[in-house]
This record gives C-alpha cells, structure tokens and sequence, in this order.
C-alpha cells in the first residue's frame, strides 16, 4: 500500500460532492489534463511550491532561504524557477502570509482516518460520509482502498469521484468499500476527448460498463451519478449532450441515481495565477439560464426530470426563451 496520501485539501462541510453534509479529501495527480480544470494544482504528482501575488507583503524571507538559489524577486514578484527547485519547502516555513504554499499535504492513514472521523455526527445528522475526489484517487487506488475499507468499519459512507480513465482492477478494488460512485462524463466524441483532456474516452465508457454491472451484480455499491462539467464552447452543446445522454440511455437507466450538469464557473483563475499558468477561459464568466435552458432540454430526452440535475452558479435569465 501507498504509505501516504498526497492530496491539495481536505475540505470539510462540502455538499456537492455526494450525499449530505461530506468531508471531501482532493487528492493530488490526475491522469488527465482537461483544458478547463478547476484545481490545475491537483493534476501534477510532485508538490511544488506556488506563490500568491495578492498575499505577498515583499519580505524576501523565502529568497534568502532558498538553497538552490529557484527564487528571486522579479519586477512582478518572486519568480520560481522550476528546474532548479527541488520541493523543499523551506520557503513555505518562514513566508509570513503563507503567500508561498506548497500545493499539497501528505496524510498518512491514520492522521486522515482521524481528521475526517472527527466529523461523524455530522456524517449521522446530514446523511453525508467521505468523499475523496481530485485529482484523480484511483491513481492512488492502494491507500484509498484501506482507507474506505477502514471508514465502512466506520459506518461511514464513501464516494468515490472519478474521472474513470484507470485499469480494471483498480477500480475493482475501491469499489469494494464504495457506497456512491461520481463519475464523470465530460466529452462524448472520443477525438474531442482526447483534445481537451489529453486522453481518448473508450477506457472511460468501458470502465462506466463495468461499475454499472457491478452496481447491478453485488449490491455493494448503492449509487451512480454521472457528472458533466459544462464548459462553455467545449462541452456545453446540444451535440454533446445528447451523445452522452444517448449513452446513457442505452446502457445503464436501470442504475443510474443522477445525471448532473455542473455549469462552469471561473473561480479558479486565481490559482492559475498563482501558478504562473495562463488559462483560456480567464475572463470567461458564469453561464446564464438562457445558456443552460437547451442543455437541460435535451439531457430530458434521455433521463427523467427526477434524475436530472444543474449544478453550479447561473446567472438569471434575460426573459427571452432560449
Ligand atoms: S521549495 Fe525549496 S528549492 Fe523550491 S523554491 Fe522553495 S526553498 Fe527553494
Ligand atoms: S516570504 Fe512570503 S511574503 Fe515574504 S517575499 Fe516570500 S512569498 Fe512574499
């Protein structure tokens, strides 16, 4: 088993990330590259440092520090120079404003078990569990699997939030401590998959097959919920949509929970920011109800409204009908 988790937060009280009130742990490293990520610090394994512009107060403590001389000040700020920081996190310690962060936080497994299960009665009282989301958790499929074989001695639930582009057997694994499985179904077209994500779907699709027969076989797993994240010019077409909602409807309407459209929004351009990274959709803001309206009319033709469900902030509409 992975000896330590490495994740960018655990984030306690969500409620978006499965049943109830949940903690949700975010673990870091993520075979994909979707081109909109909301948490670009979750995609790669080592745990750089990254530094905020808006925090700093301009002490150069983290300068002096640096050993391998990966820090200076510029005309815009500390410059990282990446090739030859060595993840040290020296500067992190003595940043006065934590303007200078290290991206992620190992957890081992009992530090974890015992910072999530001080939650429980509100695990009891809202419904909710654990989620561990990402990133992607099945790239640390070992330590995750005790860890939720562990929480169900708990009695408490799990979720696993997965992008679904993993080998068979590891998923087998989690799955058999999985109580709601969040899996997501961004791009239909697998060449338009593979452009915005860096990877081709037919992994995806085969592995949804495979939850869903195991859903349907062992009763082990309780729900499936499919998750769109609506990016506006990407994702958010009517051809898209009613692709995977097709799919859909072919193959796992018996078992299907929830088919949820989560409309874009732009938060996370601070972290790219932070990051040093420029984002295509800087700029881009909330989509409107008029934008939604056709996508939740064609994901209708294949779910039932019960199963249907918009996530995200929208914008009120204009009036017009879209
Ligand atoms: S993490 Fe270490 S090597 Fe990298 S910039 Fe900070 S002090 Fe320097
Ligand atoms: S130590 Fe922190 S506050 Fe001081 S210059 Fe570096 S990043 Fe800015």
């Amino acid at each position: 088993m992975d000896n330590k988790l490495l994740t960018i937060d655990v984030s306690h009280g969500t409620t978006h990330d499965g049943p109830g009130m949940r903690t949700t742990v975010f673990v870091k490293g993520c075979p994909l590259h979707c081109v909109w990520c909301q948490n670009p610090e979750s995609i790669g394994r080592d745990n750089g440092v990254w530094w905020s512009f808006r925090d700093c107060i301009g002490c150069l403590s983290c300068v002096k520090v640096c050993r391998t001389n990966a820090l200076s000040a510029g005309d815009a700020g500390i410059v990282i120079d990446r090739d030859l920081c060595v993840n040290c996190g020296d500067c992190a310690d003595v940043c006065p404003s934590s303007a200078m962060s290290l991206q992620g936080r190992e957890y081992g497994l009992e530090e974890l078990l015992s910072d999530v299960l001080r939650y429980r009665h509100y695990y009891n009282e809202f419904g909710g569990g654990v989620t561990c989301s990402g990133g992607e958790p099945l790239l640390q499929s070992d330590f995750i699997t005790e860890f939720f074989r562990r929480l169900k001695k708990e009695n408490i639930t799990t979720a696993l939030d997965t992008c679904g582009f993993a080998p068979r057997e590891r998923i087998g694994s989690v799955l058999q401590f999985t109580d709601y499985v969040l899996y997501d179904l961004k791009l239909f077209d697998s060449g338009m998959h593979k452009k915005y994500t860096g990877v081709p779907n037919e992994l995806i699709l085969e592995n949804l097959l495979y939850i869903a027969d195991s859903l349907r076989s062992s009763g082990g797993v309780k729900e499936l919920w499919i998750r769109t994240p609506l990016i506006p010019g990407v994702t958010a077409t009517e051809e898209n949509i009613r692709s995977i909602g097709r799919f859909i409807a072919e193959n796992i309407p018996d078992v299907l929970t929830r088919w949820e459209l989560c409309a874009f929004n732009g938060i996370c351009a601070a972290k790219y920011e932070k990051m040093g990274l420029k984002w295509p959709f800087n700029g881009q803001g909330a989509m409107a109800e008029e934008d939604i309206a056709p996508l939740r009319k064609t994901a209708l033709e294949a779910v039932p409204a019960s199963k249907l469900s918009i996530t995200g902030m929208i914008r009120p509409g204009n009036g017009k009908d879209a």
